[in-house]
Parts: structure tokens; C-alpha cells; sequence
């Protein structure tokens, strides 16, 4: 895939120790995209030959579900299936529904009537209720992600999974963050859910955040991949992150991985440190040159969502 993340407005309350996005409300350097910032990121994507789109922001109090529902539906009826959008992470939805007073299912039915057919499991971080206290205390619960992953899944539209690593986790976490997801993925699969698309795994970039702390190297990455790919067994797909370990991302392949995205665009993790290159074809000459033919993937319209 080929993909770029919009970063939709700043403005954040979560005051993640290890996020170098955000400014606080009233603070000099917030923003807000208008419709028209969002559809000028999208054309040059199209441009760009990509055809997907994460729209991913801060917890900004300032914005209602209405504002979200209104953005969604504009991108659906400007763009039709022409573009595909991750619209939200799991994180972003949970603040949106509790800012909003309304369940997890009505918040999932209210996104899915305004077009959206796909969120993600982004915001997850490393899933243990320590390393949230210890690092982002104002963001959600644990249970609170997985009842939110739950609503989404239920409502029909489609949902994956996330990790990130190389924070101060430690292994038992890892495992933790790992053991849960595949817990969720069986009960949906046992109550008749496809349950999660696939696993992304990215590394924590250190750079201008509070915390603070150096870089995981890529081959603890790549082991961390592959012992990814052996423990989500019932995940159909690993998606290695090419945005935060570049060539390296595609090493990964051979741990297990089998799908990437070529992103041309998220302000988080640059802000952080990490880098795009926009030069799609000589990244892709390097999963070539380790032996891989290339597809393309289209994020298609969920099966229970045809017609809608
Ligand atoms: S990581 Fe996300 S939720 Fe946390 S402070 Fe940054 S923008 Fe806010």
C-alpha cells in the first residue's frame, strides 16, 4: 500500500510521555486541518499513485463527533471507493465516544453511517494497565481498548492490531500486550468475527519527547516480528513498518512479516524522528533484491459493509 497519514489537528489532553505531536489547548502551534487542507493531502496521494489514507490526531476537546462524522462523510461522497481510510485509531475513538456520552456501539454505528469502513488499532502502544500509568494515564484503559475494538468489529466495520516497542517495556509486557490481542482475536473469531485485518508493530522514536531514551535495533525488531508472526497465529497478516525502520522494515519479511505500507506522510512520528523517503521505487527494488515479488494492496470495503 501506499499511504499517508493525516494528521488532522495537534491538540492533544493525553500528554503521552513519549509523543513529541502535541500542544495543549490555547498553546502557541495548535491546528485544526479545514476540509479543504484534507482534500488538497489526499489529491497529491492520488498523485502519488497511493489510494489510502490514516486520518490520526490528538485528543482535541474542541472537536465533537460531529465534526469527525461531517469530515468522513465529505471524504466518502468526494472520493467514493477511490480512496480508502483508516478514520481514527482505537485510542482517538474511545476519547470521542466518551467526550460524545454515547456507547462504544453507538459511537462505532455513528462512524460507519458517515462512510467509515475501516479503524485501527493505533494508540495501543504496549497494552498493560503499568505502562499506561506510567506513560499515558489520561489516554484509556486497557478494557477499554478491547471493548472499543469489540464495538468496532461488531458494528461491521473492520479493525487492526498495533504494537509499538522499545520504550521501557519489559519482555513480560510484550508478551502481555501479545497475549491479549490473541484473546481478542479468538473471541471474535468463536463469536463469527473476522476480528483484526492484520498486526502492525512499529519502535518507539525517542526524539524530542518527555521520556526521552535511544532506539531499539533493528534486528530486536525483526526477532520481535517474528515471534509476533508465532504467537498471533489466528492474525492472518504482519505488517512490517517501513516509517519507522525504513530499509530495515523490510528485512522483517523474513521474520514472518507479509505486508508494508510505503507511507508519505505522519507528522507524529517525524516530529519524533522518523523519516519518509518518497523515492516508492528504490524501496521497493529492496524487497525485490531480497528475492519478493511486490503487490500492490487496495484497503478494500469490508464484506459487511458491500453496498452501504
Ligand atoms: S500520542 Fe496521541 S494521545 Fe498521546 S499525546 Fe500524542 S497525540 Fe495525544
Amino acid at each position: 500500500m501506499v499511504m499517508r497519514i493525516i494528521n488532522y489537528t495537534n491538540v492533544c489532553v493525553a500528554q503521552c510521555d513519549y509523543c513529541a505531536f502535541y500542544v495543549l489547548p490555547n498553546q502557541d502551534g495548535g491546528y485544526v486541518l479545514s476540509r479543504e487542507d484534507v482534500f488538497a493531502k489526499i489529491d497529491e496521494l492520488l498523485e502519488l499513485g497511493g489510494d489510502l489514507v490514516g486520518f490520526n490526531g490528538g485528543f482535541n476537546p474542541k472537536l465533537p463527533l460531529d465534526y469527525y462524522c461531517d469530515l468522513f462523510a465529505s471524504v466518502r461522497e468526494r472520493y467514493g471507493d477511490r480512496v480508502e481510510f483508516y478514520a481514527l485509531t482505537v485510542a482517538e475513538f474511545v476519547f470521542l465516544a466518551d467526550r460524545a456520552k454515547l456507547s462504544f456501539a453507538d459511537a462505532a454505528a455513528r462512524l460507519r453511517d458517515a462512510g467509515v469502513h475501516w479503524v485501527t488499532g493505533g494508540g495501543s502502544e504496549i497494552l498493560t494497565e503499568d505502562f499506561r500509568k506510567r506513560h499515558a494515564k489520561w489516554k484509556y484503559t486497557v478494557a477499554d481498548y478491547f471493548d472499543a475494538q469489540r464495538a468496532i468489529v461488531e458494528s461491521g466495520m473492520r479493525t487492526t492490531a498495533t504494537m509499538v516497542i522499545g520504550f521501557d517495556e519489559t519482555l513480560d509486557e510484550r508478551i502481555e500486550h501479545l497475549e491479549r490481542t490473541r484473546d481478542f482475536q479468538d473471541a471474535c473469531l468463536r463469536d463469527g468475527y473476522d476480528g483484526l485485518f492484520s498486526f502492525l508493530c512499529w519502535t518507539y522514536k525517542p526524539y524530542g519527547t518527555a521520556f526521552g531514551g535511544r532506539e531499539i535495533s533493528p534486528r530486536e525488531y525483526w526477532r520481535h516480528m517474528a515471534l509476533s508472526r508465532i504467537f498471533l497465529d489466528n492474525v492472518r497478516h504482519v505488517r512490517t513498518s517501513v516509517l519507522t525502520q525504513n530499509e530495515d522494515a523490510f528485512r522483517a519479511l523474513e521474520y514472518g512479516a507479509d505486508d508494508f505500507d510505503l507511507p508519505i506522510e505522519d507528522e507524529v512520528t517525524q516530529k519524533a524522528g522518523a523519516t519518509v523517503d518518497l523515492d516508492l521505487e528504490s524501496l521497493l527494488a529492496i524487497p525485490r533484491r531480497l528475492g519478493y515479488r511486490v503487490e500492490y494492496r487496495h484497503a478494500a470495503r469490508p464484506p459487511a459493509l458491500a453496498g452501504s
